[in-house]
């Protein structure tokens, strides 16, 4: 969180500018704190308040507006691994694909692992641009998982507690965040449920929010929307090292 200076004080000028006449100026910068960055605006008005006085009245505004301040603090159960995600997620889904479910009775059944699928049987992920998250600590615990040998889908997983931390379509723009990495009533809202034309029974699903067959044009637009804004580039994520033992050693 940012200090926010008060948003006016009133304060006296020198003597030598007792003379000067009113003026006003306004000034605009970026101010960067460590990876926040916020518009300062900052507005001087000078004036003779007392004509006779050997002061002049100076005020000085500063007008705060935050351009991107929410960073979203993430770690694996045990904290040795912590990641960070910039501003609002894309989207927050539950993927109830055959591979997602597949992924995450993998997951599961590690030592130590936490409960991953969701009471659908889904698992519950938050979608970011891949260039607004980072692994600040700890990335040496993270390995990779792969359903198959061709697939360009990677789960990856730290090691320290066995936590799924993301789902990588390593040819994709974004990153799927497991949910398990946030802190407790912290994670946005789930807007819909995808894939439910993979389970043998989607009717029981419960009707809080959209539970699509597949994809929405919804999902499409929000997805290739934030590629537009990224200037379609599709950065790639380098920081895992490995492959994950799924054996549980
Ligand atoms: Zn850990
Ligand atoms: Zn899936």
């Amino acid at each position: 969180m940012i200090d926010r200076p008060s948003p006016a004080r009133l304060y006296a000028a020198p003597a030598a500018a007792r003379h000067a006449p009113s003026r006003y100026r306004f000034r605009a910068s970026i101010a960067s704190y460590g990876r926040t960055h916020c518009l300062v605006t900052t507005e001087t008005r000078c004036g003779p308040a007392w004509p006779h006085s050997p002061f002049h009245l100076v005020y000085v505004g500063t007008n705060w507006s935050r351009l991107m301040s929410k960073v979203t603090k993430l770690s694996c159960s045990c904290g040795a691994v912590e990641m960070e995600a910039d501003g609002s997620p894309i989207m927050s889904t539950e993927c109830l694909c055959t591979s997602c479910r597949s992924a995450a009775t993998t997951f599961e059944r590690l030592p130590g692992a936490k409960k991953l699928c969701e009471p659908s049987g889904g698992t519950r992920t938050e979608m970011y641009r891949k260039d607004r998250v980072r692994c600040v600590d700890g990335s040496d615990h993270l390995r990779e998982h792969r359903l198959t040998d061709q697939t360009k889908t990677r789960r990856v997983v730290a090691t320290c507690c066995n936590t799924p931390m993301f789902l990588d379509f390593t040819e994709g723009h974004w990153i799927d965040l497991y949910s398990v990495l946030w802190p407790e009533n912290t994670l946005p809202p789930l807007q819909m449920r995808t894939m439910a034309g993979d389970l043998d029974d989607p009717s029981k699903l419960p009707n809080d929010v959209p539970n699509l067959k597949s994809h929405s044009p919804t999902f499409f637009v929000r997805l290739i929307a934030a590629w537009i804004a990224m200037g379609f580039r599709r950065p790639k994520i380098d920081y895992v090292n490995g492959v994950l033992d799924i054996s549980g050693k």
